[in-house]
């Protein structure tokens, strides 16, 4: 079967261990997902993740840029990776919504990157998805054709983040003014699962993905759940490198966690694969 990771992240550690950067990895420290921080650092190279995915059977992943602190990935440094395995990966833009150039830059890493979506992280890039400075941005992706991605639930970066920017309910009103903007929430919700499964039953547009704790998708991802909220709605992810229930990642461990759900083998194949291609329709 194939399967698509849709949730992935290389930092640009020439960025983040920079010397006026290197503040910032405070954060990290004494944060219970992070206990391990170097650990966590030294899985961050191409080679590594191109390991797992093969231990995992990945056909292709979805990688994230970040304009923002601690994941900075650049959109030239995605597309960099992007080109040179165009078999391996898919390139997602990103863009800091507080700067004036933010539409401009989304539209250069789609047209000259070729990046074929935007990751949107609201609380580590400081901004309210719902604020109305955000509609000329979404205002473009939609025009463009392409998905907007938002980080919604927790997130382990400690008194750097308001949560209350990781609401999934401000997301409603997006999806409202932006009928045909495809969006995608990440995480399964990350603890605010209900309020996430809220909107994407919702919207016809917004999807999720399966990017939580194993205990988490086991307990949650039930037949009954999908076929509420939708059964085209759930693509798969893996947050690849977040450390979860003490444990470095692994993405095998989230292949094996779906194939041994107690759901049918067609759902398993929309999860893997058949929704996100369907969701991204021309676009890969
Ligand atoms: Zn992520």
């Amino acid at each position: 079967m194939q399967i698509i990771n849709t949730h992935t992240h290389l930092i640009d550690t020439s960025v983040v261990f920079a010397e006026n950067n290197k503040h910032q990895l405070k954060y990290l420290k004494g944060i219970p997902a992070f206990t391990d921080l170097d650990k966590v650092i030294s899985m961050l190279s191409l080679e590594n993740l191109l390991v797992q995915m093969d231990e995992a059977s990945i056909t292709k992943s979805v990688l994230f840029a970040l304009e923002g602190p601690l994941l900075s990935a650049s959109n030239q440094f995605v597309a960099d990776v992007c080109q040179r395995l165009p078999d391996r990966f898919y390139g997602f833009a990103s863009v800091d919504p507080n700067k004036k150039n933010a539409r401009k830059n989304l539209e250069d890493a789609v047209e000259k990157l070729h990046l074929i979506g935007l990751k949107l992280h609201p609380p580590l890039q400081n901004f309210y998805p719902d604020d109305k400075k955000m509609w000329p941005v979404y205002d473009l992706a939609s025009e463009l054709g392409i998905p907007v991605v938002f980080h919604v639930g927790t997130t382990p970066f400690g008194n750097m983040v308001k949560l209350k920017q990781a609401d999934p309910i401000l997301i409603d009103a997006v999806a409202n003014d932006f009928p045909n903007l495809k969006i995608i929430l990440t995480h399964l919700g990350t603890l605010w699962h209900n309020e996430s499964f809220m909107i994407t039953e919702k919207h016809p547009n917004v999807f999720i993905d399966t990017a939580a704790y194993p205990y988490e998708i086991k307990e949650i991802l039930t037949e009954n759940m999908i076929m509420r909220v939708g059964e085209e709605k759930f693509v798969f992810g893996t947050d690849f490198p977040m450390p979860y229930e003490g444990k470095m990642h692994r993405i095998k461990d989230f292949v094996d966690c779906i194939m041994d759900l107690n759901i049918s083998e067609e759902l398993k194949e929309r999860i893997f694969f058949r929704n996100f291609e369907s969701f991204m329709q021309g676009l890969l």
